[in-house]
């Protein structure tokens, strides 16, 4: 009988993961497996181009049965329920067992009537409003932590305010950003708060600081109110809405304060605390590493998951590959990149109160690595560039 590996998601760390377990175990009687219920992956931080009509969906997403050429399977199902207890994972297209499972089922939005660029669907919607909007407060609102990708509502509001310079209406705009953190950038330490406040005060962008989880406590269609009682009136609004864990995660073994929990992050041991053959990675884990959910901090300890699980299955050890646990963020700040490189790893040793960071100022040649990833993204991973 051949072992199953058995991956949940199809997005940034179930197919990373997919694709690097076929390499290593090529010629070993493994069959690998991903489940999604979508039929193409998406590559999330462009939904930002495609709020602004830079990019079309099409364009920033591409099809899973690719993975078939590299010899992984693809069900096209959902995830219903985990029981790690028995080995089965219940889906639309039949249960299905494994010998190791991994769960990169990310986070889920909860939807709060306005659009926002944090899923493809609601990115198209926010392309109708930023396109007809002509004047007013614009809000960008964060509804509360955590959410995808810390800096990118800060990126949104600076692509609004490129999107509306060049329109030639800025000053008929006001920009507004709305956030649970006090300060911007405050989790990546003060110099960068300090740094990116100036940046956002140069270009005129308001920023409220909640200094709270939740940023939001009701929302209306043109007004939203802070827990402090503060309202805020808008023209239009696009908010970042809350994420939760799947509910095959929240309501399996698996989790703890809602979240997957992985073993011993800080020593790169991300097996589920309760089953050696399980590995919770990705989003549906961050809040309990703790660090954010970042694609690229998947990249960064993938190395280890993967020596993990082919030592489990192959009982050869690849040795121990440096673990560190790192995110970079590269931002289009309005027709030039800019980036943000921040090691974790002294942070989730508990060892440090503020991640190493280090930024990159505005540049085209940051802006040219940014769109050059996103292709690059989807031919590393399945060999297609859309
Ligand atoms: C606007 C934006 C900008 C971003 N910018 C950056 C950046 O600059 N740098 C960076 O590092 N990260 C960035 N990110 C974050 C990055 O996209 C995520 O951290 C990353 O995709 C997480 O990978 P994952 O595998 O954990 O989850 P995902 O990539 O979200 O994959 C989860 C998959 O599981 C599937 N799924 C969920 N539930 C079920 C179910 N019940 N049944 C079947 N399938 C299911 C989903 O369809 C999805 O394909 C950004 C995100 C957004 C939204």
């Amino acid at each position: 009988m051949p072992r199953r590996i058995l991956v949940l998601g199809g997005g940034t760390g179930g197919l990373m993961a997919a694709r690097e377990l076929r390499e290593h175990l090529r010629g070993s009687d493994v069959e690998i497996t991903v489940v999604d219920y979508k039929d193409r992956t998406e590559f999330r931080p462009s939904y930002l181009y495609v709020a602004f009509g830079y990019r079309k969906p099409e364009e920033v997403s591409a099809p899973l049965s690719a993975l078939e050429k590299f010899g992984i399977r693809f069900v096209r199902a959902h995830v219903t329920s985990i029981d790690p207890a028995n080995r089965t994972v219940g889906t639309t297209a039949g249960d299905l067992g494994y010998d190791v499972l991994v769960v990169s089922l990310g986070a889920e939005t909860v939807d709060v009537g306005h659009p926002h660029t944090w899923e493809l669907g609601p990115s198209l919607k926010a392309a109708e409003v930023l396109s007809q909007f002509r004047g007013g407060r614009l809000v960008i609102g964060v509804h509360s932590m955590p959410y995808r990708c810390p800096p990118a509502p800060i990126e949104l509001a600076m692509l609004a305010h490129f999107h509306y310079l060049t329109r030639g209406i800025r000053d008929r705009v006001n920009i507004t950003v709305v956030h649970p953190m006090k300060r911007p950038f405050e989790n990546f330490g003060p110099v960068a708060a300090r740094w990116m406040a100036n940046m956002l005060r140069e270009m005129g962008i308001e920023y409220i600081g909640v200094g709270q989880q939740t940023a939001i406590k009701a929302l209306g269609r043109n007004e939203l109110e802070t827990p402090s009682g503060e309202r805020v009136k808008f023209d239009a609004a696009l908010v970042v809405p809350p994420h939760r864990a799947p509910g095959p995660v929240a309501n399996s073994d698996l989790a703890k304060n809602g979240w997957a929990a992985p073993r011993v992050p800080a020593n790169g041991d991300f097996r589920s605390e309760k089953y050696d053959d399980v590995y919770v990675i990705g989003d549906v884990a961050a809040p309990n590493v703790p660090v954010g959910m970042a694609g690229t901090i998947l990249h960064s300890y993938m190395p280890w998951v993967v020596s993990n699980i082919v030592a489990d299955l192959a009982g050869v050890s690849m040795g121990r590959p440096p673990f560190r646990v790192v995110g970079t963020c590269a931002m289009d700040v309005g027709g030039f990149g800019m980036a943000a490189a921040c090691d974790f790893t002294p942070f989730v040793k508990k060892a440090k109160p503020y991640p190493d960071c280090m930024f990159l100022p505005p540049s085209q040649a940051a802006r040219m690595f940014k769109e050059m990833f996103e292709k690059m993204y989807f031919n590393w991973l399945l060999g297609v560039v859309p």
